[in-house]
């Protein structure tokens, strides 16, 4: 027998991290799961995890995770409908049960609606902090009809939501083996930042007018003991969805920081790009953080230049825009990453306050060989002139590219005709020897 749907009056009452609440959800879900499987209906269980909840908990006073998720719970409330279940899980997790649905698509607007109700400072007695939210999307009949697979499916999900751009991810198949992979690897990047294990190479950049190095992008590296190197994009995902993306930058910020300090010593003083990922850049401490190591270590803010990606910038405009003011008015330069890859417009340009375009090598290796390509880099070179900002090529590999790219007029490039990206120790000897030879 199918039981009947709960009373109205009785929907979204849950309201603390307590048992009851937890317990009345899980029932509500066996519930409806077991109406989805008899009436080929479809059902979706959302799990919220609420990373950086600890900062919003340090503003609090009183009984911390029940106030915090409440707080939570109040925001998420108006973006679900009357039927749809809430509680807390954890102190860092809310599930959310959407009863008979009529499209999988619906489970995704709903994701969105929550992430966006999160999204905004959460203010108690006078202190404000922002949760980093994501979501994982498990739905019946798609991704398994019993609930605690279901669940199960859900926390996977939430896992490799963390390290997607846009928060939220539906379970597939195949994602347990890369939940797994992830799994192990968080807890060893977590050792590995403590331990130093990290290293940071350089990837020298010369100036296309006088030939002279005058910049290198610090690129992170990580060989892991046992899996060898990780692409820096996995550890950055790795670091976003576990919450510690803000040690990670400031772990590579003062790596990068030490070394000019030291390079200033004999006299090298390149400037040094910085790769900012889309979730450390809407961390509000990070002007702090780039402030306190530029203060450490004694470097000249306009000896660092911070590449921010364009996704980053459209995500939340309003934001990036009061971001990298106050990121500009410590000192630093700021630089568009991977420039042409995503949705730019000119009005954004206008406003925001950057001082480099970077022509995405996917433009760059393809200069000579098309024609559209072609277009597109010597268009990205212009936009910089007309906006008084540098253009960057990266991704130079061909002594014929470099010249095309001097008679475009591009101020500086950067790929593996001029260097790899290079140890400390090789890097200081690379630029030595590039000094000494002009
Ligand atoms: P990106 O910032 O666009 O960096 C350029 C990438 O192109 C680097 O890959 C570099 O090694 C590679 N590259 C440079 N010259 C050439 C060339 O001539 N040909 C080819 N085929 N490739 C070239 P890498 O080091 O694997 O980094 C990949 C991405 O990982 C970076 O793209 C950046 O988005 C991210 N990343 C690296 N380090 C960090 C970091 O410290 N923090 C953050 N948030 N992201 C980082
Ligand atoms: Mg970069
Ligand atoms: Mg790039």
């Amino acid at each position: 027998m199918i039981p009947p749907a709960p009373p109205a009056d009785t929907t979204l009452r849950a309201q603390s991290p307590g048992d009851s609440a937890r317990e009345d959800l899980l029932r509500f879900l066996d519930r409806e799961a077991a109406v989805a499987q008899a009436t080929d209906g479809r059902l979706a269980v959302l799990l919220v995890e609420l990373r950086r909840v600890d900062r919003l908990q340090a503003l609090l006073k009183g009984p911390p995770a029940a106030i915090t998720i409440s707080l939570v719970l109040e925001r998420l409330r108006p973006a679900l409908r009357p039927d749809d279940r809430l509680a807390a899980l954890s102190e860092e997790q809310v599930c959310i049960v959407l009863p008979r649905l009529s499209h999988p698509t619906q489970a995704v607007l709903a994701a969105v609606k929550c992430l966006r109700a999160l999204d905004r400072p959460i203010a108690h007695e006078g202190g404000t902090a922002v949760l980093r939210p994501c979501v994982g999307i498990a739905t019946v009949p798609e991704n398994a009809a019993d609930p605690a697979k279901l669940l199960m499916a859900a926390d996977v999900a939430r896992r490799i939501a963390g390290t997607r751009e846009e928060g939220y991810h539906v379970f597939q198949s195949d994602d347990s083996i890369e939940a797994e992979v992830y799994h192990g690897l968080d807890i060893d990047l977590q050792r590995a930042i403590r331990a130093n294990e990290l290293e940071v190479h350089y990837q020298p950049q010369v100036d296309l007018h006088t030939g002279a190095p005058v910049a290198a992008e610090a690129l992170l590296r990580w060989r892991h003991p046992t899996s060898g190197q990780i692409p820096p994009a996995t550890v950055v995902g790795i670091a976003e969805s576990t919450g510690i993306i803000g040690s990670l930058t400031f772990w590579v910020l003062n790596a990068v920081l030490r070394n000019a300090a030291s390079l200033a010593k004999e006299g090298i003083t390149p400037r040094f790009s910085v790769n900012l990922s889309t979730r450390a850049l809407v961390d509000a401490e990070l002007p702090e953080i780039v402030e306190q190591a530029l203060g450490t270590w004694n470097v000249p803010p306009e000896h660092i230049t911070l590449e921010i990606t364009e996704s980053t910038m459209i995500g939340d405009a309003e934001r990036s825009m009061a971001m990298l003011t106050r990121l500009k008015g410590a000192g630093v330069q700021l630089s568009i990453d991977d420039f042409g890859t995503g949705y730019s417009s000119l009005a954004y340009l206008k406003r925001f306050p950057v001082d480099e375009l970077k022509i995405d090598k996917l433009f760059v290796s393809g200069l000579l060989s098309d024609r559209g390509d072609h277009k597109i880099v010597r268009s990205v070179i212009d936009l910089a002139h007309n906006f008084e900002l540098r253009a960057v090529a990266e991704g130079v590999e061909e002594e014929a590219t470099r010249a095309e790219l001097a008679r475009m007029g591009c101020d500086l490039v950067q790929g593996y005709l001029v260097s790899r990206p290079l140890s400390d120790r090789d890097f200081r000897a690379w630029w030595s020897a590039m000094e000494n030879g002009r």
